[in-house]
């Protein structure tokens, strides 16, 4: 049984979470998903996000394990919240100025919170878990220990932040992903944009006290929750844009591989077994926020990196070793001493470490060094769908099970089962339910 407050940051403990839910992947999980039993009883759910976040288990070998063990139609709701994390990345690649006018706001709101004391004594409040809502105080306590929480109560926070509190959503989001192990760019902006109404023009969640007490079974009864929820407006987005090309560069030359907290198994990136000359890793965990990031998600970053680093340097048999950090003078140092020409990296997605490679590149090519970048199958598949609802991408996911062979058990379950391999929704949108944003 694996520790549910706690999680071991690597590959293994991912795939140990994997297999000890696999039976639960199907109706299972499509009848109980919904309920939050709290910290010490999360059966119900996979609790992979942590690892699939930072691809320390990636969505291709999720699907086939789950698909090997169930049908299609019984793991069916599994199925489409895994998809739900492909469209949220997909959506954002495709409007990244959503992430740029994220990042914007937030700036102006925390410089706000040093000027304006009402506001920023409101904000602490809610952040010390003293608002008197007891389910959302309880949250705090709990996102904070753990590094985690339900889905349900991810959306029932937001909601509570958004429209009883009257907090900015980017405030939120900001605090949600400087807490979270499996922070991300899109899933969370997507996610609070998805409550606020702003990711559905006009449609909103309302979080309320009946709803949060039946799925959290009585452990909460929240008191004073607004009753009503105005969706958020803003000026219109740009149109959705072509995906960005991955960074390329020239087929020969000695080649080094770079690994940073957006993909953590280079093993399954394609790469020559012979071809990689030496290895680096660098985070940019610290670029989630202009804010301090909590202190258990820079250790589980930092952790699960260097297990990457480590499966990476047996894999190719090479040196492997932690960048100081991840900026073009430590690229350009460490690509000088092996003599490489090329690094080759993980396409990152929208997001602190795109943002930082998308300033090494053009220096370093000026010292003759191209930066690579690899985009898997998977997300060149499913991102081209993400443009508009997750319906369009949800009526997909037969045709797009078959091109990525998902269910022809291609994964090599022996990896699932050898823990010697290294260390160890449907939300409707009605402002009830239990379902999702997946
Ligand atoms: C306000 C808010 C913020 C969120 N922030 C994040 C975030 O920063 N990072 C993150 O990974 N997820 C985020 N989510 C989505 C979702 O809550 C988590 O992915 C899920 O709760 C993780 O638990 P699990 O692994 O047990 O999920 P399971 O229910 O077991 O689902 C399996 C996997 O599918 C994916 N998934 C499931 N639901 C969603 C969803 N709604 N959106 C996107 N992917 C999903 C995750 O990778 C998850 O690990 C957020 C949701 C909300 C409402």
């Amino acid at each position: 049984m694996t520790d549910s407050r706690h999680f071991e940051p690597g590959r293994a403990a991912g795939l140990l979470r994997l297999r000890a839910f696999l039976p639960a992947a199907g109706r299972d999980y499509a009848a109980r998903r919904n309920s939050d039993y709290g910290p010490d009883r999360r059966d119900n759910v996979s609790v992979l996000s942590p690892y699939l976040r930072h691809r320390l288990v990636t969505e291709q070998e999720v699907l086939e394990s789950v698909l090997a063990r169930h049908s299609p139609a019984s793991a069916e709701k599994f199925i489409q919240e895994v998809f739900w994390r492909a469209y949220f990345k997909g959506h954002l690649e495709t409007r990244p100025a959503i992430w740029r006018r994220y990042r914007e706001a937030l700036a102006g709101q925390v410089a706000a919170l040093g000027e304006k004391g009402g506001f920023r004594k409101a904000y602490q409040a809610a952040l010390a878990g003293r608002t008197g809502i007891d389910a959302f105080d309880a949250w705090i306590a709990e996102l904070e220990e753990t590094g985690y929480l339900h889905n349900h109560a991810r959306m029932w926070f937001a909601s509570i932040w958004i429209f009883t509190l009257r907090l900015p959503w980017e405030l939120g989001a900001d605090y949600m992903i400087r807490h979270l192990l499996d922070g991300d760019p899109a899933s969370n902006t997507c996610s609070w944009r998805w409550v606020g109404g702003l990711h559905t023009k006009g449609k909103t969640y309302l979080a309320r006290p009946d709803n949060i007490a039946g799925f959290t079974g009585g452990r909460f009864s929240p008191r004073g929750l607004a009753k009503e929820a105005p969706a958020l407006e803003e000026p219109p987005l740009p149109a959705a844009q072509r995906l960005r090309l991955p960074m390329s560069g020239p087929p020969d030359g000695p080649l080094g591989l770079l690994l940073t907290e957006e993909d953590l198994h280079p093993e399954s990136l394609g790469l020559d077994r012979a071809g990689i000359r030496a290895v680096a890793g660098a985070s940019a965990v610290d670029g989630r926020s202009p804010l301090p990031v909590a202190e258990a998600v820079q250790a589980f970053t930092e952790a699960a990196l260097g297990d990457g680093l480590d499966r990476a340097a047996r894999h190719w048999g090479v040196e492997a070793v932690r960048l100081p950090s991840l900026t073009a003078i430590a690229l350009g140092d460490w690509a000088r001493r092996h003599g490489l020409s090329r690094i080759v990296t993980a396409y990152a997605p929208v997001g602190p470490v795109a943002e930082v490679l998308a300033e090494a590149a053009p220096v370093l090519a000026r010292q003759g060094i191209a930066l690579i970048e690899i985009r898997r199958a998977y997300d060149e598949a499913c991102w081209p769908h993400a443009t508009r609802g997750f319906f369009a991408l949800k009526e997909k996911i037969p045709s797009l099970s078959e091109q990525l062979g998902l269910g022809a058990g291609a994964f090599d379950q022996g990896d699932l089962f050898d823990s010697g391999s290294g260390a160890p929704g449907g939300f409707v949108r009605t402002t009830e339910g239990a379902g999702q944003a997946g």
